[in-house]
């Protein structure tokens, strides 16, 4: 055997050996979770099923007292703590993490949810509201990952991480330009981390609700009050909007969402990496706005 065929035959043994020793996805139980914006809506939904499963759960938020009442609920010290954080702060971002490996020993997944929406037409949206919106939604969920992926690496463990995007990063919804443009920046986090971080076991992957009107805190501050208006309907009647413009007929809850990250990271799912699954109950597959 030539020298130069040598050496492509070690190479070949080297990546496989790696391959090997690659970690297999754990069950939850045996999991660190951490999740913003866990303390309302979509992120409580998902915190509470990851602490079902078996997680512990970090509820990271901005809002201090919910997160300590969801943590609380979850069963407290040894289930569940809750850490305040602003997500768009550098520091804050990794004393949370510190917090959470002090607390379990380490982080194995990071949910990246925590989201407002200063949705406007074109002409009524500031440059402070796109700054804002992508402060939170692009760098915090940047941020997050990266310390996430920091700690995952140390570990050696592998792990996940999950955007909770949305439909509007993807189909142009009316009136959305701050919303939509931060959202497919996350959208796009997904694909680029899976292809970074594929070698170490951690996966990326992304959920893309819709009108999950019922338990949003996004829905109860103003954006059901512009949404409704652009759709021209009574604002309490958003919920029924939306479920009856699916092709299911249903409403969608944030446990919907939740079901969607536990089949991500705790179900069957260990090869796939990079995917963006709707729980939308088939809006966009119908392109419907
Ligand atoms: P929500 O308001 O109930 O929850 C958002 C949480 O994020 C809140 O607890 C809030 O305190 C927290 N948060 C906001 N800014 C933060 C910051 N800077 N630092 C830390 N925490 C912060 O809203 P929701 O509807 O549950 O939305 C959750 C996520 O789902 C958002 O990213 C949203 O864009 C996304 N989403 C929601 C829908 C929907 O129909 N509700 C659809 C698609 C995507």
């Amino acid at each position: 055997i030539p020298e130069s065929e040598k050496f492509r035959i070690e190479y070949w043994e080297l990546e496989e050996a790696k391959l090997r020793r690659m970690p297999a996805p754990r069950p939850l139980a045996t999991r660190v979770a951490l999740v913003t914006g866990a303390a309302s809506g979509i992120g409580r939904a998902i915190a509470r099923r990851l602490s079902a499963e078996g997680a512990c759960v970090v509820v990271a938020d901005r809002n201090t007292r919910s997160a300590e009442e969801v943590a609380a609920e979850l069963g407290g010290p040894d289930k569940a703590v809750a850490v305040a954080v602003d997500v768009t702060s550098e520091e804050e971002i990794a004393a949370a993490f510190r917090e959470a490996v002090l607390a379990f020993g380490g982080v194995d997944l990071v949910v990246n949810n925590a989201g407002i929406s200063l949705s406007r037409p074109l002409l009524e949206t500031s440059a402070e509201d796109w700054d804002t919106q992508h402060r939170i939604m692009a760098r915090g969920s940047f941020l997050a990952s990266r310390e996430g992926a920091r700690v995952m690496k140390a570990q050696g463990l592998g792990g996940d991480i999950v955007y909770i995007a949305s439909k509007n990063g993807v189909f142009a919804g009316p009136d959305n330009i701050a919303y939509g443009a931060a959202k497919a920046d996350q959208a796009h986090q997904v694909r680029l981390l899976a292809a970074e971080l594929g070698e170490l076991g951690i996966r990326v992957n992304g959920v893309n609700p819709d009108g999950v009107v019922r338990g949003s805190g996004i829905f109860a501050g103003g954006w059901g009050a512009q949404r409704a208006a652009v759709y021209g309907v009574p604002e309490e009647k958003l919920g029924e909007f939306y479920a009856q413009r699916t092709l299911l007929k249903r409403e969608v809850l944030p446990e919907h969402v939740a079901n969607a990250v536990f089949a991500l990271t705790g179900g069957d799912l260990s090869h796939t990496t990079g995917l963006h699954i709707p729980v939308d109950a088939g809006v966009a597959a119908a392109f419907l706005r």
